[in-house]
């Protein structure tokens, strides 16, 4: 099992209220699946990848990666996970805009502490995955969103991670860049990446190879209803 999460609640504080985000989240994946988490927007959706991703902590409740209690860990102990087995793509790209396509997907490898010579071949070969071997040298703004999206896919699997996130991941881009990424994803997932991807498009979460949907910060399995 690459995730395991048990009676995962998260509360967030508002002035001195408890405001419960995520209530009792219950979700198994095996490696190499592909899941599209499908939710209204404040239906806790970005809440509930920020735990998955080792940003946050839940408030109670277990959740193991990779078989590790994430629960457990501290701070450092989180980011070393996260560079190692996450692959993180946002809606927003969140490239670094004075940056190189090239050096933007090596990032990661330079706080691996990856040597220079190393950091560029596995940078190329990472964008030459993702059919952009002839933009290496191209700045964000000189890209479509969909080239950006791409240049993103290649940064998160630079470290080739044991999962890829992604949350709303065509949320900012045309139909045609959508369906595009959406590609993408299918081929990495064939070639054996999990793929975890956060979307309120039913469209787009039909690429998935299975659907959960979560409602007020309740998840339901696929043809389970929540009464
Ligand atoms: P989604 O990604 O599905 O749109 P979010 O996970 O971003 O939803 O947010 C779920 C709920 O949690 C929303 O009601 C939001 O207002 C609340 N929330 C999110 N982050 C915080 C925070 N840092 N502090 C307080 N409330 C938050
Ligand atoms: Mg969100």
């Amino acid at each position: 099992m690459i995730l395991e999460l048990k009676d995962i609640c998260k509360d967030y504080m508002q002035g001195k209220m408890v405001v419960p985000v995520l209530k009792d989240v219950c979700f198994d994946m095996e490696e190499g699946e592909y899941v599209a988490i499908m939710g209204p927007s404040g239906s806790g959706k970005t809440t509930l990848m920020n735990i998955v991703g080792c940003l946050d902590q839940a408030t109670s409740g277990t959740y193991l990666l990779d078989g590790e209690d994430i629960g457990k860990c501290t701070d450092n102990h989180m980011s070393d996970i996260r560079l190692q087995k996450i692959g993180f793509v946002f809606q927003s790209f969140q490239l670094l805009p004075r940056q190189s396509a090239l050096e933007n997907v090596a990032l990661p490898l330079t706080y691996a502490g990856v040597p220079k010579k190393e950091r560029r071949e596995k940078a190329f070969e990472a964008l030459e995955r993702v059919g952009l071997a002839d933009r290496v040298d191209f700045k964000p703004t000189q890209l479509s969103g969909g080239q950006k999206q791409r240049v993103a896919i290649a940064r998160a699997m630079v470290n080739h991670p044991k999962i890829l996130l992604a949350d709303e991941p065509t949320g900012a881009l045309d139909s045609k860049s959508g369906q595009q990424v959406m590609e993408l994803f299918h081929r990495l997932n064939e070639e054996g990446v999990s793929i975890l991807m956060i979307t309120h498009d039913a469209g787009i979460a039909s690429y998935a190879e299975r659907k959960v949907e979560i409602m007020d910060g309740i998840l339901k399995q696929e043809g389970v209803s929540i009464v």
